[in-house]
């Protein structure tokens, strides 16, 4: 179905586009079978624009093992790239790069009890592609996926985590007994509450789930989110002994940026 472009990169065709508000949206697309990668990486991805390719990164939401390839974005008003994006259609093209990269892998963290998947926004994107890896509920105890946002509509892929994912065929019992789902709003009602440094500072994410108190002996932590968010929580995992993993050096904790201030 897809075929290269240019040494660099592959067109894609879009399968299917789903708004979830005014300002996050998923698409699926075909997949090159020579796309290689691993849950939690990132890609370049893009359209072309005025005859040039515009690109930016992209945590691919699909598992390794799928067929097609699914990305979460965010529409930036007057974004340079989703300012386009988010106007795709069916059967439109979508440039993708030949390699997929990034440190949001379970090689780069020493073996552990329970995985923390801490997530703000978009950031929930590689942890989407993690949570339907059978390999990690294979190596893991519980898998705690923590995604924090500013309002209830923001909550993408909610229904799929709490209802689709715990049915799903082959991974449904996995899911049942380890994942644990941790949605939090800041700035209205609902279950869960809070800024997510602030849960992370005073226990209660453990303490609502009824898991033991985060580790560095035991447990792995794996972040993307905004950049602010991100140094606040890199703090407070230092504070608590936790190290940083990457290719080079496995550790307790790794973490990859959801979108660079500009
Ligand atoms: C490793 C990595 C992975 C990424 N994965 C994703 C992803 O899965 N989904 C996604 O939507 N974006 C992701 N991004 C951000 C993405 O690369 C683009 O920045 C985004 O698509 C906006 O592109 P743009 O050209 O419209 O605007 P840009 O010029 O790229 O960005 C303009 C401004 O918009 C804000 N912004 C950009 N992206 C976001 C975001 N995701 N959430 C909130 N504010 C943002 C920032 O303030 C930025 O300065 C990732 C970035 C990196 C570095």
């Amino acid at each position: 179905m897809s075929s290269s472009s240019s040494p660099a990169l592959l067109k894609e065709t879009v399968l299917s586009v789903h708004h979830w508000n005014d300002t996050l949206f998923s698409f699926t697309t075909t997949r090159n079978s020579g796309l290689r990668f691993q849950s939690g990486q990132f890609v370049m991805i893009g359209l072309e624009i005025q005859g040039r390719p515009l690109l930016r990164a992209y945590s691919i939401v699909s598992p390794h093992y799928e067929e097609h390839l699914e990305f979460y974005s965010i529409k930036v008003q007057n974004g340079p790239l989703t300012s386009h994006l988010q106007h795709l259609q069916v059967g439109d093209t979508l440039l993708v790069g030949r390699k997929p990269t990034g440190t949001l892998i379970k090689d780069n963290l020493r073996p552990g009890r329970n995985l923390y998947l801490l997530s703000t926004g978009t950031g929930l994107a590689p942890f989407m592609s993690i949570v339907r890896d059978p390999d990690y509920y294979d190596a893991y105890e519980h898998i705690v996926l923590v995604h924090g946002v500013r309002y209830v509509s923001e909550l993408g892929y909610h229904d799929d985590i709490k209802e689709t994912l715990p049915m799903h065929e082959y991974l449904g019992e996995a899911v049942q007994q380890k994942l644990r789902y941790f949605p939090t709003a800041t700035r209205e009602p609902f279950v869960q509450q809070g800024r997510i440094t602030d849960l992370l500072e005073s226990g209660n994410i453990e303490r609502e789930l009824g898991l033991p108190a985060i580790d560095p002996l035991h447990d792995r932590v794996m972040v993307c989110g905004n950049p602010g968010v991100l140094a606040d929580l890199v703090e407070i995992l230092h504070r608590r002994g936790f190290d940083e993993g990457s290719m080079q050096k496995q550790g307790s904790y790794v973490i990859e940026r959801a979108f660079v201030e500009k």
